[in-house]
């Protein structure tokens, strides 16, 4: 059973058939449900999130227009065992989380309880942004630190 994406690129949708290559991936791997975290061939998920994903017709052009040559891949970092720097708040305070639209950082899952209760009706960005389909700002603030160290070590 395959699956759509939404080719962010181009701005169409595209049927996948379990694996796909991500952006900055050096090669295929299986595509997860944002909902349920498991592999999209497991059950029905076409209610599902739709991944954006730039479609492989597209994802050359995609890198190019972000700067990188269509071959450029990130390794995956290494998981340090203190916890990533992530999930520490400025001051180093260990967060649970924080949220991706408005960068609330959460000391306690009863703190994310919260915020996200009632369609996120505590959280200003989402309840401003929900209904146009952006992605969370702090994911796109995420990419971007992504391309800004990238440059930095190029450098
Ligand atoms: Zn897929
Ligand atoms: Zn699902
Ligand atoms: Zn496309
Ligand atoms: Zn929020």
């Amino acid at each position: 059973m395959s699956h759509r994406h939404f080719c962010d690129y181009e701005g169409h949708y595209w049927d996948c058939e379990g694996t796909a290559v991500r952006l900055f991936a050096p090669e295929a791997s299986v595509c997860m449900c944002l909902n349920h975290g498991v592999p999209m061939e497991e059950g029905d998920h076409s209610e599902c999130s739709v991944e954006l994903l730039s479609c492989p017709a597209h994802r050359a052009d995609h890198m190019r227009a972000m700067g990188y040559e269509p071959g450029y891949t990130v390794e995956p970092r290494d998981q340090d065992t203190e916890g990533s720097p992530m999930f520490k708040d400025e001051d180093g305070i260990r967060i649970v989380g924080f949220c991706l639209w408005c960068n609330k950082n959460f000391y306690s899952m009863d703190e994310e309880e919260l915020h996200t209760a009632n369609d996120m009706a505590d959280c200003p960005v989402f309840q401003e942004l929900k209904d146009q389909h952006f992605m969370p700002p702090v994911l796109e603030m995420m990419l971007e630190d992504v391309r800004l160290s990238d440059d930095e070590a190029e450098r």
